[in-house]
């Protein structure tokens, strides 16, 4: 962190501002070189908020050079983590494949695609029961029922689940869940990230659709700060002026990602599609930019799913997409 001083700060003002360096117990070093003076903070500053020195006469701005997210981030952890989601890993050159429908919608139609999926090459079966809808008259997810079918479909099918925990009084619902979602609408609810960390289950964090990376990383540094270990990002598309896809897909976020964290990112190209027909290139486009894995929505064809059906793609569209991303990540690694 550097403090630099205004040109026309007296002494005493100056030395307000050492003060408040000192009295927090950081090590600095004076620096005046063009006439200007900068107070060079020396010790870790991570933790401490720059405005604590914004406020005094003497401060022109504060810079902070090191992230604030320092258990995020790789300059402090090089190596990729990678998360095991109940023998599943993600990260570190292991690719995973998500799968399954919007929302759960009986239990006999969530344990068919959990075989149907899992026979395609996914991993991890997804399905919502807690559904952050936009309108309150839309359908809201089976709740309770919808976990308790999730879980009991990927146990038949022998594969792990994720499902998103939309409040902090359904997390005692969430005990048999593999992974537990925070959506892209709660990517800033500390509360309800601080009790998911708390499960120690590994999480999937989405990015909010107005979220910097800054931002997303600083929710990623609130769960490991809370005892999270397995914590995964997915990209989902950020909001734009473009209307024609749902949402814009960031896959620059992929690239500066791998840069800026050790966390694994996978990328669910459905959310940012918003329709069936775009969801296939955005896939392989998000495998060339170094995801770690793909979170896509499939639901079977017989009847359109009760929500986001536009976007869902078929269980033998999901297959094909397997097959190919497959062949462009062998391509990658030649
Ligand atoms: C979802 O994955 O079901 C979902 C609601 O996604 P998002 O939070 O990205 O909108
Ligand atoms: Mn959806």
């Amino acid at each position: 962190m550097v403090i630099v001083i205004k040109k026309d700060a007296t002494r005493l003002e100056l030395f307000e501002v050492q003060n408040m360096v000192e009295q927090i117990g950081l090590d600095f070093c004076i620096n005046s070189g063009t006439g200007q003076k900068v107070i060079n903070i020396l010790s870790d500053a991570t933790n401490v908020d720059p405005d604590v020195f914004r406020g005094l006469t003497a401060v022109e701005k504060v810079v902070r050079i090191a992230a604030p997210y320092k258990l995020s981030a790789r300059t402090n952890h090089p190596d990729d983590t990678v998360v095991d989601v109940n023998g599943v890993k993600i990260g570190g050159g292991n690719f995973v494949y998500i799968a399954g429908p919007c929302s759960v919608e009986s239990e006999e139609s969530i344990l068919k695609i959990a075989y149907e999926v899992k026979a395609s090459g996914a991993s991890i079966l997804r399905g919502g029961a807690f559904k952050p809808r936009t309108s309150p008259y839309s359908f809201q997810g089976l709740k309770k029922e919808g976990v308790e079918y999730l879980v009991k479909a990927g146990r038949a099918a022998k594969i792990p689940v994720v499902t998103e925990v939309l409040g902090l009084n359904h997390l005692e619902y969430f005990g048999d869940v593999d992974m537990i979602q925070i959506g892209a609408r709660n990517m800033q609810n500390f509360e309800l990230i601080k009790a998911v960390a708390k499960t120690g289950k590994p999480v999937l964090l989405k990015r909010g659709f107005s979220a910097t990376m800054e931002e997303w990383l600083m929710s990623a540094e609130y769960l490991l700060s809370e005892g999270a270990d397995k914590v995964v990002l997915c990209e989902r598309g950020i909001r734009t002026f473009e209307t024609s896809t749902r949402n814009t897909l960031d896959l620059g976020s992929v690239a500066v990602a791998k840069e800026l964290t050790h966390l694994p990112i996978i990328v669910d190209p459905s959310h940012a599609a918003g329709h069936n027909d775009y969801v296939a290139p955005l896939s392989y486009a998000a495998i060339g930019s170094g995801a770690d894995g793909l979170m896509i929505e499939v639901h079977g064809d017989e009847e359109p799913s009760v929500s986001d059906a536009a976007q869902a793609v078929t269980p033998q569209k999901f297959a094909e997409i397997v097959t190919r991303g497959n062949k462009i990540l062998s391509a990658l690694k030649d």
